[in-house]
């Protein structure tokens, strides 16, 4: 199954590649607020094979600036760092023998195409795969972990480098929560669309330029173990959003080091979910 935020209002997307308004379709009985959905995820998904039936707008004709993002106000946001092995070694840094967690204050979750203010500083990229809550839980074991997952789609963790190594002690939540720094998009995708959830390639392109381009399969914590690893300390709550950390190829990285610039073009994307695009001024 795969749902959209379509001009603020929670779309199915059908196996034809047409759009449902799920609210208008049910007379209402769902809300259309993309987030409470996750609140009902079983039921949504009983009454979707009925829905994905019904004739709709053709998804080619939807604008790219209608989608929204599919989880916009989530009540935890998780972001895993150095969780692919040859990203850590780039940033100089040890592969973790536990999860390296922190947030995106839920202020910088944005859609999945427009333009992001860049503040002062170095901005830089990360692409992510974005996992989504649908039923919550508390030490879900890793082997069920994937039945917790409502879906997953493309992300975004941008970062101000300066602000994040200033001080004594990274400062990653602040430094990756400016406004716009945490888009996700344009679709939202359930696990069992995938041969294997836990391989899937991801990447991102500056002016057309490929930057990163990796695999969920080199994950050090791959999204079972992470889920696994979160809900033993902190219960997960449907519609919670997990960033689950960067492949190689970031700027900050680089020698020279590079950072994005007004007038760049950053394209996004997830094999299979889709892709996003974003201008910086
Ligand atoms: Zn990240």
């Amino acid at each position: 199954m795969r749902l959209a935020n379509i001009s603020g209002r929670l779309h199915l997307v059908t196996p034809d590649d047409h759009v449902i308004d799920v609210s208008m379709e049910t007379g209402g009985h769902f809300s259309p607020r993309i987030q409470d959905c996750y609140e009902r995820w079983p039921e949504l998904r009983s009454v979707a094979f009925t829905l994905e039936q019904w004739s709709g707008t053709p998804l080619a004709d939807v604008l790219p600036s209608s989608f929204g993002n599919p989880a916009p106000q989530p009540r935890q946001v998780f972001a895993i760092g150095l969780n692919y092995a040859a990203h850590a070694a780039e940033a100089s840094l040890a592969v973790p023998d536990d999860l390296t967690v922190f947030t995106k204050f839920v202020t910088s979750l944005a859609g999945p195409h427009g333009t992001i203010v860049l503040p002062p500083g170095t901005v830089d990229w990360e692409a992510e795969l974005v996992v989504v809550i649908g039923r919550g839980g508390y030490r879900i074991p890793a082997e069920e972990a994937w039945k917790h997952v409502a879906g997953v789609s493309v992300g975004q963790d941008l970062s101000e480098r300066t602000l994040q190594s200033s001080g004594p002690a990274p400062q990653y939540s602040l430094a990756k929560s400016s406004p716009g720094f945490g888009p996700i998009g344009p679709l939202l995708v359930t696990p069992d669309e995938f041969d294997d959830p836990d391989s899937l390639e991801l990447g991102c392109s500056i002016n057309g330029q490929e930057v990163q381009k990796g695999n969920t399969s080199d994950m050090v914590f791959p999204v079972p173990e992470i889920i696994a690893r979160l809900s033993q300390v902190t219960p997960l709550l449907p519609g919670d959003v997990i960033f689950t950390g960067t492949p190689p190829g970031v700027g900050v990285g680089r020698v020279p080091q590079r950072f994005l610039n007004p007038g760049d073009e950053l394209v996004t994307y997830v094999r299979g979910i889709g892709e996003m695009r974003h201008t910086f001024q």
